[in-house]
């Protein structure tokens, strides 16, 4: 938990979220901005920076995240997705918990 993290936060229950998944390692909400009309984010539990601060530790966590992208998709009624994984200010990330994006099903 870092104090000034705001999906530390939503981990935390203090800010709330549209959860649609979670397990020990993993949560999943509903962006608040979504770019498509179905738009989630893979968050792990434990805060990491990005995919600059992953190392071989990550592994596991990391791959279980991409593993999840499809079976949450399915659920959330979508045949294809995207992924993105923004990394870096230059990257175009905003918020430094790394995450996994999720979208599809057309323009919201
Ligand atoms: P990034 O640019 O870091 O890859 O993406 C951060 C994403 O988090 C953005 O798509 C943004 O809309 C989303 N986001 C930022 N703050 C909140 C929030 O308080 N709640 C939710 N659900 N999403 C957020
Ligand atoms: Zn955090």
């Amino acid at each position: 938990m870092t104090t000034d993290c705001i999906f530390c936060k939503i981990l935390a229950g203090t800010i709330p979220a549209k959860k649609i998944y979670e397990d020990d390692d993993v949560i999943a909400f509903n962006d608040i901005k979504p770019m498509a009309k179905v738009h989630f984010l893979i968050v792990p539990k434990l805060h990491v920076e990005g995919l600059k601060a992953c190392d071989i530790s990550h592994q596991n966590l990391l791959g279980k995240m991409l593993l999840l992208a499809p079976k949450l998709a399915a659920e959330q009624g979508l045949v294809g997705f995207k992924t993105l994984i923004n990394t870096g200010r230059e990257g175009g990330q905003e918020v430094f918990h790394i995450h996994v994006h999720v979208f599809g099903g057309g323009v919201a």
